[in-house]
């Protein structure tokens, strides 16, 4: 039987102390024992259900990590403050000096600007292709390379990676494959598709509220655990570990996913072919004209639309910025970076989100200076929000 995401959250059953429904929340930092060997073990990973030191583990935390794993379909999940904390942390535990990444060229700007400008340092190269070119990917390959990166939906391009194909040119040469799964929860998943590692910026849909930046790994039981080590584990010694009291808050908006899921996709799937008949340059997964159509048909799970994601080319942005700014004025959402959230938000990628990837590389990439992202939120009046857009567009003749 087909893995069904929200099913797997549906039924996890998770308690408080006293029979909360929900679970208790830890915010303690240190945990007693009433044996030394106790704390010993647990120092070693030997003691079962026990909780040490919260930068290690913190019951909150296990909650939440225990339903992304049953999301996702992995052994385990580590939750991380920010999704950048969780890219950071899961590529330099498995990369080291010396090691070569094959990576999207589309990816999120900040995700570009580590491998770009960061990892040099500890001389770990990256190399940027076109993730739907898989001969680019395979020719990219050295006997260096550690790690094949992608977005299973590409920030800002919406390109659709071919997760299968990607993991079967990994597993052939023996490297990992990564995959971001931020834009697409619950719609892709990576780890059944063959992804070995999956991250998470919950900053966006999973947590949906806009309120805190957090983020999540997904991946083996070895893999979690070997990041948790005390000696050696990157997340343990660079202790990126998520406030407990904001993964409390996450775990409750994670039951009400698949319906935001849903009407996200809903009501881009609605703009997008509202747009397309207005004559713009629209680009969504869900249209039949778009690149990445068929692959994403083919590894999505239907139940849950084709996303929230879409862009349009205003071509200059110039013409892009004051398109936004009619647009806020006009009660569509609002001007802003990020995504995910129950409000529309839009950007102009080229200037925000990605505005660290050089100009060159923009260009050759195909991101144009107009391209206006948008997160389409939960509208119920979707109509009513495209007049508004119509009324915008018409205002820029
Ligand atoms: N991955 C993607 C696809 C993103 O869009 C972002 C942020 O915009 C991140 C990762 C980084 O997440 P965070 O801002 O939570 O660190």
């Amino acid at each position: 039987m087909k893995h069904d995401p929200s099913r797997a959250i549906f039924e996890m059953k998770q308690f408080g102390e006293f029979g909360d429904v929900n679970p208790s929340i830890t915010d303690s930092a240190t945990y007693t024992f009433l044996q030394a060997k106790t704390m010993a073990d647990t120092f070693h990973g030997e003691a079962e259900g026990c909780f040490l030191y919260s930068r290690h583990w913190n019951p909150s935390n296990k909650y939440l990590a225990d339903v992304l794993a049953a999301m996702e379909g992995t052994q385990e999940a580590w939750v991380t403050a920010s999704g950048m904390a969780a890219i950071t942390s899961a590529i330099l535990q498995l990369c080291n000096a010396g090691d070569h990444i094959v990576s999207s060229v589309t990816t999120y700007g900040g995700t570009f600007a580590f491998m770009q400008n960061y990892l040099p340092k500890f001389n770990i190269k990256t190399t940027f292709v076109d993730i739907t070119d898989l001969a680019a990917v395979r020719k990219a390959i050295t006997p260096d390379t550690k790690l094949i990166y992608t977005e299973s939906m590409t920030n800002p391009l919406l390109q659709i990676s071919d997760i299968p194909a990607l993991a079967a040119i990994a597993n052939e040469y023996n490297v990992i494959l990564m995959v971001d799964n931020t834009f697409t929860p619950m719609i892709i998943q990576p780890a059944a598709l063959g992804a070995h590692v999956v991250v998470y910026s919950m900053t966006k849909f999973i947590n949906g509220k806009n309120d805190c930046v957090a983020g999540a790994i997904c991946g083996s039981r070895e893999f979690i655990s070997s990041l948790i080590d005390v000696n050696n584990g990157t997340a343990m010694l660079l202790g990126p570990a998520l406030d407990p009291l904001r993964s409390s808050g996450i775990l409750k908006n994670m039951h009400t996913l698949h319906i935001r899921m849903q009407q996200h996709s809903k009501n881009a799937m609605y703009l997008a072919v509202k747009m397309k008949e207005a004559g713009l340059k629209i680009s969504y997964p869900g249209l039949p004209e778009h690149k990445g159509h068929e692959i994403m048909k083919s590894q999505m799970n239907p139940d849950f639309g084709f996303g929230g994601m879409l862009s349009i080319d205003m071509v200059t942005s110039e013409r892009a910025s004051r398109f936004m700014e009619l647009m806020e004025m006009h009660d569509v959402g609002y001007l802003a970076v990020s995504l995910g959230y129950f409000k529309t938000l839009f950007s102009n990628s080229g200037k925000s989100t990605s505005s660290e990837v050089p100009q060159e590389v923009q260009h050759d990439m195909g991101l144009s200076e107009g391209l206006v992202r948008f997160s389409v939120g939960l509208d119920h009046d979707i109509e009513h929000t495209w007049n508004s857009i119509e009324k915008c567009l018409k205002m820029m003749e």
